[in-house]
């Protein structure tokens, strides 16, 4: 399978230990192999001997709209559409509170009992913020359709779930959404540049993601907000700070909102995550989202027929059905931590999700078929021996 594969040349874009099989790029991207030149160049050359000028000279000020704009091919957006600035939970706020405010008086934002949770939290903290004026919505995965009417200002979903990697209907959901006159808005966390993306066909409102999963852009990367051109001159987002202004460097005192993607701006840019980020996404180039799709559902169905044929004792905890089913494949164990913790030390990395749920991420640009035999080997070798029995797995650590 691996010498059939179009995307194996990719592997070679990053650097990973040897003897490690990474299954954990949807929590951090691997490390490209030409990231650690260019931010060292940046440094030196940009930072070190260019110092402020080079907000001009290098343009570091464009950064946020220029790596945006390399990102919206990768979801379907146009490129001014997608900007990267902050981080998933900031840019929720921004876009959940410009559209409430937008779509006043209507107040209810519906959102997925189960989110991801800094997704509810940011909501509820909206919520509290503004009193009155919105009201969250928590509802079974199965009733959204039905919670979505003619109150709803805003539906606000993560598009591939973390823990069971479901899939939404986005182009369902956001007629639905349409039909009552209400906005959408996406978390692509788990999708852009796992999935292929088709913001502006399926009619996407708003979204933003996630800079250090699949799009490798290192530990905290920044991340990015899509708003439909159709919306960015009507919304205003709360977060007025100065890179969103029109002139900031007139240094007025009222604030005025730049046009178009710019104004979903706060402050300044962390240049160096910035250009970390650039040469994540610069790992896709000349690679087609559909030969990723195409591999990642071949990874997933071969890692799950292995567990099944080689490895009882586990429950499929996500789509049998590739189709159904995010880049990343789920197995539910009630001693799933200790497992995974004895896994880790036999050199196959995978996360584990409370209470009980294993996953493991497929990054099809770096993840190879043998990887996926080889760590269900592991796996299946784990539970035969008992290791996980040990003592030194009970203890969780802080990040699981
Ligand atoms: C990973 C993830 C985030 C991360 O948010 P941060 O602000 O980067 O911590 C947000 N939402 C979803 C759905 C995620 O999977």
């Amino acid at each position: 399978m691996d010498r059939a594969d179009p995307l194996a040349h990719a592997h070679a874009r990053f650097v990973l230990p040897e003897n490690l099989i990474y299954l954990d790029g949807n929590s951090l991207g691997a490390l490209p192999a030409r990231a650690p030149a260019a931010l060292e160049r940046l440094i030196m050359r940009e930072w070190g001997r260019d110092l402020v000028s080079s907000w001009n000279a290098h343009d570091w000020i464009g950064m946020p709209a220029r790596i945006g704009a390399r990102i919206a091919p990768l979801i379907g957006a146009n490129d001014d559409e997608v900007i990267v600035a902050d981080s998933t939970s900031v840019n929720l706020f921004k876009l959940a509170g410009a559209a409430i405010r937008h779509m006043a008086p209507r107040r209810v934002i519906v959102s997925e009992r189960g989110n991801f949770p800094t997704d509810l939290y940011v909501l509820q903290g909206l919520e509290r913020l503004l009193g009155g004026a919105a009201e969250l919505r928590m509802v079974e995965r199965e009733n959204i359709r039905d919670a979505v009417n003619a109150e709803t200002a805003l539906v606000a979903l993560t598009h591939i779930h973390y823990k069971t990697g479901a899939i939404h209907d986005m182009p369902a959901l956001g007629d639905a959404a349409h039909e009552v006159g209400a906005l959408i808005l996406w978390d692509l966390s788990h999708s852009a540049g796992a999935v292929e993306l088709f913001l502006n066909r399926d009619h996407a409102d708003l979204a933003i993601g996630c800079g250090y999963k699949y799009l490798n852009g290192g530990p905290g990367a920044p991340a990015f907000l899509y708003v439909a051109r159709r919306l960015q001159e009507a919304l205003q987002q709360p977060l007025s700070g100065w890179m969103g202004h029109a002139a900031p460097f007139e240094f007025g005192d009222d604030y005025r909102p730049a046009g178009g993607i710019l104004r979903q701006l706060c402050g300044t840019p962390p240049i160096l995550s910035m250009a970390a980020l650039a040469e994540g996404i610069a790992t896709f180039d000349g690679i087609a989202m559909h030969d990723i799709r195409e591999k990642s559902k071949a990874l997933g169905d071969l890692f799950l027929a292995l567990v099944e044929r080689r490895c009882p004792g586990f429950e499929i905890a996500c789509a049998r059905n590739a189709e159904e089913r995010g880049s990343q494949v789920s197995l539910r164990h009630p001693h799933g931590y200790a497992i995974m913790r004895a896994l880790i030390d036999k050199g196959v990395v995978g996360d584990f999700r409370a209470p009980d749920v294993l996953r493991f991420g497929l990054a099809p640009l770096y993840t190879r078929y043998v990887d996926i035999s080889d760590a269900v080997d592991r796996l299946c070798a784990v539970m035969s021996e008992g290791a996980w029995r040990d003592e030194r797995y009970r203890i969780q650590a802080t990040v699981t």
